[in-house]
């Protein structure tokens, strides 16, 4: 998903699920993530932005074979390939069935943790070789078309704030954020960029953030294989209660209503926002996350010119700087403006500042091309995309966030009052959001 419109190449998010057939949630949450930008795209600013300026590419079901036995109502884990022998349970057990585990299957360090010799009917039997199965092959080729050059990560050299990209593989249940390594105890060289992002997910679904070894060793799974050989910043999201705390909710096939439980939040609502991050700093994963967050961008007027007013976390660092870019971003060539602090110095972790919008009546400020939106929009016409970011004290900008700037009559100055609020990205106190 883009808005073909804008020529690319963009920075892109992917996103799989179902690798697993049995954690049915999972296929639901990354078809209801493709349905929300759909529907919200032209409304909600943040994903107006995201489809404006990223690709988004999502694959819901990537094991169908073995989806079609998981809706029978049996616990296939893996792929329903027979033909590597053995007695399996068939109709298939939790514990016994044909297949290969496709997340054990993948070509980086496979066989390592999870090796060949387990045995056929082995919920993690990683298949006879690395790579062996058509799913896994084609995910591989599709994720590598996807990153054109992007190259294995050098170990003691980190790969960088310029690498983009974002892949997340979704799985039931745990309630954690993973990410590589997998198969061994030492941290990669990127640990502290791939944590940096983790605990920012984490921060939105309540969830726990670990690297993937201290939940349990694997290997041949997606997210080191994407991390290990293209340098993509890669997690696994296990969604749902762990069987330490069980509840309904719990479990690799709970009641449908888990989705949307508690006035919106359950899986959908607390995983929803965790997924827009990631797209929104697919352009820079090992870099913007240690950036201040905007917390909120509100455009506020009744007369031109139009105030625009944000609330930037540091979190642990203060604020230094905040700027707003109207259409275009800083690396289409847009023009910075500077956001005033509220309390007349940026100098803690929490700041309000606001810009006053030189637009009507002054473009001689802003210049006329600013005001061209991605896509097409013109201000005349259509509302367009104020994009506001913040630094901090280590010199590090955060991702975007976008707001309207309208005047709410196409240009014509009318006078009106203009609000746009982001519900969905402002982030939840810390701690569980729902267990
Ligand atoms: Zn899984």
């Amino acid at each position: 998903m883009t808005n073909q419109g804008i020529p690319g190449p963009k920075p892109v998010f992917f996103l799989v699920a179902a690798i697993h057939p049995r954690e049915i949630v999972s296929a639901e949450i990354a078809t209801r993530f493709v349905a929300s930008l759909l529907a919200n795209y032209g409304a909600d600013p943040d994903v107006t932005w995201i489809l404006d300026a990223h690709e988004v590419v999502v694959v819901p079901i990537a094991n169908p074979d073995g989806h079609k036995l998981a809706e029978q109502g049996y616990m296939q884990r893996k792929n329903a390939n027979t033909s590597y022998g053995g007695d399996c349970a068939d109709p298939p057990e939790a514990g016994n069935h044909f297949g290969v585990d496709l997340n054990r299957n993948f070509a980086f360090q496979w066989g390592t943790v999870a090796k060949p010799t387990i045995g056929v009917c082995d919920q993690t039997f990683p298949g006879p070789t690395p790579a062996s199965e058509p799913e896994t092959r084609s995910l591989q080729a599709l994720v590598e078309s996807l990153y054109p050059g992007h190259t294995a990560p050098v170990v003691g050299e980190p790969v960088g704030e310029d690498t983009s990209g974002v892949l997340i593989s979704l799985h039931s249940y745990a309630e954690k954020v993973l990410w590589p390594w997998g198969y061994t105890s030492d941290p990669p060289t990127d640990g502290p960029a791939l944590q940096q992002l983790g605990e920012r997910l984490a921060q939105f679904n309540g969830y726990t953030p670990q690297q993937a070894v201290r939940f349990y060793p694997t290997s041949g799974t997606i997210e080191d294989w994407a991390y290990g050989t293209l340098g993509v910043a890669s997690y696994t999201i296990e969604i749902g209660p762990p069987p330490d705390r069980l509840n309904y909710c719990s479990g690799f096939m709970p009641p449908h209503e888990c989705l949307d439980i508690a006035n919106g939040v359950g899986f959908w609502g607390e995983n929803a926002p965790a997924l827009q991050y990631a797209a929104r700093v697919a352009r820079s994963p090992y870099g913007q996350p240690g950036g201040p967050q905007v917390r909120s961008v509100a455009v506020v007027s009744d007369t031109w010119p139009l105030l625009l007013t944000a609330t930037l976390d540091g979190g642990q660092q203060p604020v230094l700087a905040a700027e707003a870019y109207i259409g275009k971003a800083p690396w289409d060539g847009g023009t910075p403006l500077a956001l005033e602090p509220l309390d007349g110095a940026f100098d803690s972790p929490l700041e309000q500042a606001q810009l006053v919008v030189p637009w009507h009546g002054a473009p001689a400020t802003a210049g006329t091309d600013q005001w061209v939106a991605g896509g097409g929009r013109e201000p005349q016409n259509e509302p367009v995309l104020a994009l506001v970011r913040g630094q901090n004290a280590a010199g590090t900008w955060g991702p975007m966030h976008a707001a309207w700037l309208s005047d709410g009559a196409g240009g014509g100055g009318d006078d009106q009052v203009f609000w746009t609020w982001l519900p969905l990205m402002l982030a939840p106190e810390e701690g569980p959001v729902y267990r």
